[in-house]
């Protein structure tokens, strides 16, 4: 078989996997011919992308998980492996805002954050390592933002998390080469989903002509990037940030 056309199936770990970016990538590496596994905090939506997906014919798992939880993010990896056995895919997309400038942020919502999308991906990369390594194969993509790249007033907290989240592929990158392990980050852009629905009409006005493509991302030009950097076709990639943003930032 063709170098090209070989599709090995793997099993993939996503977090923030029951809407939105994530939700697109556990479609797409479905679609691709791995087994996913879904994580998030709500069930019901679990069990409702889950379905959405088996009914196109994917093999779809569900477990919960709580980023802001180091005991939660141990149990969650732990049960997935269990579950779908050892994870050669991971997908650090969950992540959260809460935004304010700096000067009036509580030390709660600086740490929160961090806590969530940084350490939080962290751990989940820590969990499934061990079976990576056992495997020689692994794929591990840190979903972080541009605003991790150029910063952005009003989001100290969120933009720490996310140029911590490049730091960390890197340093990752570093550590697991020898083990056929590549670390890749991708930073979106602006992209429609519940995070970006909440902003004012000025401030998506704004944003748009800032984007040369002049258009907004969808989740599916996210999930297309890290179908790519999880596949076979990328293994000599790694270390690499990987912008889906339209031009907003090059
Ligand atoms: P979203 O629509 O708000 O979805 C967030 C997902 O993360 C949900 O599945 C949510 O499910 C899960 N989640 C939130 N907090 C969690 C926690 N503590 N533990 C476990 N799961 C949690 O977000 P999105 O727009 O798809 O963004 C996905 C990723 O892309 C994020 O890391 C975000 O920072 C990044 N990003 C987004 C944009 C954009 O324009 N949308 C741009 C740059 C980067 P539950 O609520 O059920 O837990």
């Amino acid at each position: 078989s063709s170098y090209y056309g070989r599709v090995t199936k793997r099993t993939a770990l996503i977090t923030g996997a029951s809407r939105g970016i994530g939700l697109a990538c556990a479609k797409a590496l479905a679609a691709a011919g791995h087994k996913v596994v879904l994580a998030a905090r709500n069930l019901d939506k679990l069990e409702e992308a889950a379905s959405e997906i088996r009914s196109t014919g994917g093999d779809a798992l569900v477990v919960t998980i709580d980023l802001s939880s180091p005991e939660s993010i141990q149990q969650a990896v732990k049960k997935a492996i269990a579950e779908a056995g050892p994870i050669h895919i991971l997908v650090n997309n969950a992540g959260v805002t809460k935004d304010g400038l700096s000067m009036r942020m509580k030390l709660d919502d600086f740490t929160s954050v961090i806590q969530t999308n940084l350490t939080g991906a962290f751990l989940c990369a820590q969990g499934v390592m061990p079976g990576m390594m056992k495997e020689r194969w692994g794929r591990i993509i840190n979903i972080a933002s541009v605003v991790g790249e150029m910063g952005n007033a009003g989001q100290a907290n969120y933009v720490s998390s996310k140029a911590g989240l490049i730091g960390l592929t890197k340093s990752l990158a570093q550590e697991l080469a020898s083990r056929n392990i590549t670390v890749n980050a991708v930073t979106p852009g602006f992209i429609e989903t519940d995070m970006t629905a909440v902003l004012s009409v000025e401030v998506k006005e704004k944003m748009l002509n800032v984007i040369p493509l002049k258009r907004f991302g969808k989740p599916e030009d996210i999930a297309a990037a890290v179908a790519f950097l999880a596949g076979e076709n990328s293994s000599y990639i790694t270390g690499h940030v990987l912008k889906v943003n339209g031009g907003m930032y090059m």
